[in-house]
Parts: C-alpha cells; sequence; structure tokens
C-alpha cells in the first residue's frame, strides 16, 4: 500500500481528527497559548503532547467546586540520555523558577520537570532549547526519545556507534513541522546540532511509498503515527535499556576489528496495557532481521511506514505497533516491511546473551578519564534532610562543568571526570548524604523502579513513586525475617496499567488496580529478557506481606543453586507457588528481622 491514511475502514479516533486539523500541530494550542487563561482544551492537550508537555493538575489540591490546581509537566528529548552541563544547570533552574524544585529522571532517559503553570510554559520551552535542550516529541503520537547505553566508554567502538545512530534515528524522525519554534521560539529556528547529510538524504530519499510529497511532514504526514513509537540503539550483550521494551531495537553489529557493519533489528514491544481488556497486553519484542549499516535508515523509514499505514487509528487501545505485530505475526510483517524496503531482510545474526547492567560508582571511560554512576532513588533529584541529591549535583555540575547521561533505570551517570577531582568529587556527594558505592546501597532500591503516579499524573489509579519507600521497606523486612538478607530482586511499581515504569519485566510487579490495591506481577528475570505474567489482581497494600511471605518462603526452600527470584517462579510455575501458600504458616518462621538493609534511607511514608 502507497502512503495514504487512515488505513482502516471504520471511523477513526477524534485524535485523528485533531492532529489533521492542527495544520502540522499548530492550532489550537498556538491561538490558546496567547489566552489569559490557567489552562487548554482538550483539542489543544492533545497537540501539546508533541511539543513534549502533558496538562495536569495536582490531585492532592482537588476540591469540589473549585477550578482544578492546572499546570504542566515538561519532558525532555535528548537521545541516549545526554545532558550538557548547561542544560542540567538551566533545567535546575527552571525547576526552581517555575516548577516544583524538583526534576524527575525519566524511564527512557529523559528529564521531567513537572509543577509548571501554563503562563510560564513557553519561557520553559524557550528557555531549554536555548540551553541544547528540546521537547519536541518527547510525548505525542510520534517517535519518543531514542535510547542508547548510558556508559561513556570512549574505547569501545560499538558504544560510540550506538550513541551515533541514537541520535541519527532521532534526527530521521524528527517532526519537521516549524510549529514548535514559531510557537515557543516566536520562529527562530535553534538545532542544538547539525543533523548528518545522509540522514537528511534518508529522510527526503523516495522509497516505496515510505514518503509523503506534500505537507510539511515527509515521513509522518498529517496524521502522525497512530501512537507513540519507541526506539533504541545497543550494543551486543548490554540490556541497560529494557531492550525487549521498545517498538525498534537496533543491536550495533560489529566485525573483529571493531568496524560496523549492521544491526541487528527487534521489533514489537510494548508495555501499556488495560485493566479488565484481554485484547491489550504487554508485549516483548521479535527478531525481524539484521540489516547494512548502508540501509539503516531506509529500514527505519520502511518500519515507521508500515505503522503509520497499517496500524490501528480506529481503537488506540489497540494502536501500538505490538498489536500490529500480534496480529499479523512476524512473517506478514516482515513482507510488509521489505515491500516497502524494496528488498528481502536478510536474518539475524547470532548474538551472545543479554546482561542488565546500571553502571553505577566509580568506572573507567577509557581515555584516562573517569565516570560515576548515582542512584537516584525513584528517579527524583531533590533535596531532603539531609539527602541532597539536587544541590550536589548542581555543585559538581557547575565546578567541574561534566556532562551527564541518564540511565534507564532512573540514575545519573556522570562523566568526563579528570582522576585528580576524584576524591574531591567523592567528599562532595558523601557530604551532602548520598552513598557513592553502590554495594552499600540496598540492593532492593537499586534494581527497583516506580512511576510519578499521584499527585501529578492524571492516569494514575494507586500511589506509586510516594509508596515503593514504603514497600520496599516492608519487603526488606520480610527477606530479613526469612534470612534471605541479601537476596537482590527486581521490583518494579506503577500507579496504573500504563507501565512507565516497565513492570511487567520486573521480578516484582506491582500495578496499581483500585486506589488501595495492586495488581502482583511475577516472572521477569534480573537481566529483563522474560516477560512476567498476572499472580493476582486487587491485592490490598495494606496485606502485603500475607500475600509475598509464602512465595519468599517457597522460594527460599525449593530454588536452586544461582536462581534468581523470578527464574524460580517461571520454574515452578504459579499453581505449585499458590498452593505451598495455602498451608504455608508464617508463625514458624524463625524471627531475624533487622532494621532494614544496607543503606536504607529516611522514608516518606504516605
Ligand atoms: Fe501515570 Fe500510569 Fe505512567 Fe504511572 S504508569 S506515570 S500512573 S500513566
Amino acid at each position: 500500500m502507497v502512503a495514504s491514511q487512515p488505513a482502516k475502514a471504520s471511523k477513526p479516533s477524534k485524535l485523528e481528527g485533531i492532529k489533521e486539523d492542527s495544520n502540522f500541530l499548530r492550532e489550537p494550542l498556538a491561538s490558546e497559548l496567547l489566552e489569559d487563561t490557567t489552562h487548554f482544551s482538550q483539542d489543544a492537550v492533545q497537540i501539546l503532547k508533541f511539543h513534549g508537555s502533558y496538562q495536569q493538575d495536582n490531585r492532592d489540591n482537588r476540591q469540589k467546586g473549585q477550578e482544578k490546581d492546572y499546570q504542566f509537566m515538561l519532558r525532555t528529548r535528548n537521545p541516549g540520555g545526554l545532558i550538557p552541563p548547561e542544560l542540567y544547570l538551566t533545567l535546575d533552574d527552571l525547576s526552581h523558577e517555575y516548577g516544583n524544585q524538583t526534576l524527575r529522571v525519566t524511564t527512557r532517559q529523559g528529564f521531567q520537570l513537572h509543577g509548571i503553570l501554563k503562563k510560564n510554559l513557553k519561557e520553559t520551552i524557550s528557555r531549554i532549547v536555548r540551553n541544547l535542550g528540546s521537547t519536541l516529541g518527547a510525548c505525542g503520537d510520534l517517535n519518543r526519545n531514542v535510547m542508547a547505553p548510558p556508559a561513556p566508554f570512549k574505547d569501545r567502538p560499538e558504544y560510540q556507534y550506538a550513541w551515533q545512530y541514537a541520535d541519527n534515528i532521532a534526527d530521521l524522525l524528527r517532526p519537521q513541522t516549524e510549529a514548535y519554534y514559531e510557537i515557543w521560539l516566536d520562529g527562530e529556528k535553534f538545532l542544538s546540532v547539525e543533523e548528518a547529510p545522509e540522514v537528511q538524504a534518508a529522510r527526503e530519499r523516495n522509497g516505496n511509498g515510505t514518503i509523503f510529497h506534500e505537507g510539511e511532514e515527509p515521513i509522518y504526514g498529517k496524521y502522525y503515527m497512530p501512537r507513540k513509537f519507541k526506539c533504541c540503539v545497543t550494543v551486543p550483550g548490554d540490556n541497560s535499556l529494557d531492550v525487549y521494551t521498545h517498538d525498534v531495537s537496533l543491536i550495533v553489529i560489529t566485525d573483529e576489528q571493531g568496524e560496523l557493519q549492521g544491526f541487528n533489528v527487534l521489533v514489537g514491544g510494548g508495555m501499556g496495557r488495560t485493566h479488565n481488556k484481554e485484547e491489550t497486553f504487554a508485549r516483548m519484542s521479535d527478531p525481524l532481521c539484521y540489516v547494512d549499516k548502508g540501509d539503516v535508515y531506509d529500514l527505519i523509514k520502511a518500519i515507521v511506514a508500515t505503522q503509520r499505514d497499517y496500524g490501528d487509528r480506529v481503537q488506540r487501545r489497540h494502536a501500538r505497533m505490538k498489536y500490529l505485530l500480534h496480529d499479523w505475526g512476524v512473517e506478514k510483517f516482515r513482507t510488509q516491511v521489505e515491500e516497502y524496503f524494496g528488498k528481502p531482510l536478510p536474518a539475524s545474526k547470532p548474538l551472545p546473551p543479554f546482561e542488565y547492567k546500571d553502571f553505577l560508582g566509580w568506572h573507567e571511560q577509557g581515555d584516562g578519564k573517569l565516570f560515576f554512576g548515582l542512584s537516584v532513588e525513584n528517579g527524583r533529584v531533590k533535596d531532603e534532610g539531609e539527602f541532597r541529591l539536587k544541590t550536589a549535583l548542581r555543585k559538581i555540575i557547575e565546578q567541574y562543568q561534566l556532562p551527564l547521561r541518564l540511565t534507564a533505570n532512573h540514575d545519573v551517570i556522570l562523566y568526563e571526570i579528570n582522576p585528580e577531582d576524584q576524591s574531591a568529587i567523592e567528599q562532595m556527594l558523601t557530604e551532602h548524604g548520598l552513598i557513592t558505592d553502590p554495594n552499600n546501597l540496598d540492593q532492593l532500591l537499586r534494581y527497583s523502579m516506580a512511576c510519578p503516579a499521584l499527585p501529578t499524573c492524571g492516569l494514575a489509579i494507586t500511589e506509586s513513586e510516594r509508596a515503593l519507600p514504603g514497600v520496599l521497606d516492608r519487603i526488606r523486612a520480610l527477606l530479613n525475617k526469612l534470612g534471605m538478607s541479601d537476596q537482590e530482586i527486581v521490583v518494579r511499581m506503577t500507579g496504573c496499567p500504563n507501565g512507565c515504569a516497565r513492570p511487567y519485566m520486573a521480578e516484582l510487579g506491582f500495578v496499581g488496580d483500585t486506589p488501595s490495591t495492586y495488581q502482583l506481577w511475577l516472572g521477569g528475570t534480573p537481566n529483563q529478557t522474560e516477560l512476567a505474567r498476572p499472580y493476582m489482581d486487587r491485592m490490598p497494600a495494606d496485606d502485603l506481606e500475607s500475600h509475598i511471605e509464602p512465595i519468599f518462603a517457597f522460594y527460599k526452600q525449593k530454588r536452586q543453586q544461582a536462581e534468581s527470584f523470578g527464574e524460580f517462579c517461571n520454574r515452578v510455575g504459579f499453581e505449585a507457588i499458590r498452593e505451598y501458600g495455602e498451608t504455608y504458616d508464617p508463625n514458624q518462621v524463625k524471627g531475624t528481622a533487622t532494621a532494614g538493609g544496607k543503606g536504607r534511607r529516611h522514608r516518606i511514608s504516605i
């Protein structure tokens, strides 16, 4: 099929009309921004997302009969999680001047600012753009932030290729409309880096119906994508990105001399689902093919065109590319991609197994300099009591002008550190109450993730970021009670089934399903290569111990050597776990509980 949209016979969703009428992401946003109001209309809100912002309200402040406490979340688009020092300092300033005094590292290697008022949106976005940042395409129905491994290894060419191609794919799929610059920068086009000539050529190159010849968006057209679209580029063996959860994942393939040859390509991953809608589900991506480096942009265009033209534009909850893969199967999907690509796709190359890496602590960069990975609890950069992460980061970045790379586990990596500065930086971190040796962190906290949820996210059903610290404390107490104090378990929590913190890849996943209960998911693995499955619905948050303790006890009793908790749950099966739980007597366990694991911090409970 040549690029004409929408592809379905049934009536497209309302949002397709809003996109069509927006004149390439301008209206009604541009007009409403000039109005002296606290918030936008629903149509403008949809277009605002493409510009990198969600309209929210502080749900803690809702009062009957009063207008909502409207505020905006802004999300940065920074491929590979790269934040230059001037951008970090600008974001830090903006969080104080216009935001809620915190920054939030996202699970897609971006920063979020929360609490911006409508009247300050333009100033905030324009300052981000003038300081080497962007928010364009961080939300909305288009390609989101392209991820790449955060470790800044300078002597490993495969990492260099991953960053280079993450940048280039981000450029290839960047919206071409001038609306962003017109609305937020009064028409001044401000790109921090010139895009590579081969990227521009690839965008304009006609290819079997992948390109529109009219309008402002050669790749997207006026309807953009049916839903959000997520890409990453990683290197063999490095699964710091949850590689199976993206619409498209590229894995760098080099020859023995370290020269780039091409990429293995995975397609059709995605986390979001809806409670009680069996037709929605989390899905891991499938291997599609290998592609030579010279063809990679044409292949990306062919995959985008397939989803653009055949993705579901009628039911938004069925619109992610994973459903096209599910409904068609990989073979049919590949055949359609080949049609747009113009030639057959070669089979994938063999790869070593993936490992999960978080790159915390001190490491050699490979060029004489060092990098340092710092755990950020729930991704929230803030000062709280004796733990003054925000102040520490500001001081260090200001003094040493260090760039950051954000990780997919919502942590931060400072790099380009001169070895002679190591001890001073270490001292600054410790003086601000931060734990610098990752082995001294509580290992549950180290590998955990939570989405922001309440009070800012409009979709949240249940607490997440504010609840996870208390939940981790309780899980830690259970493990201590059972004599498993050194046990590592990947715990992730979200306040709704959209799955922003990827709970469906966790060993122990909590997904909010009513205001006081969570769905419990089991069976993800520490290297993030297995999909978890739902073990129970509506687990009351207050009864967590009675449901989870028997599972831990069974694991302790029956696990095989070096078997992770998630692998154990998959091997024995949920039936056996339930049976064990029915006869489990918690009073038989000799109490060995201690006050928390290593490196526990003061927590706010809710
Ligand atoms: Fe909001 Fe749900 Fe995403 Fe959490 S998972 S941030 S509640 S949309």
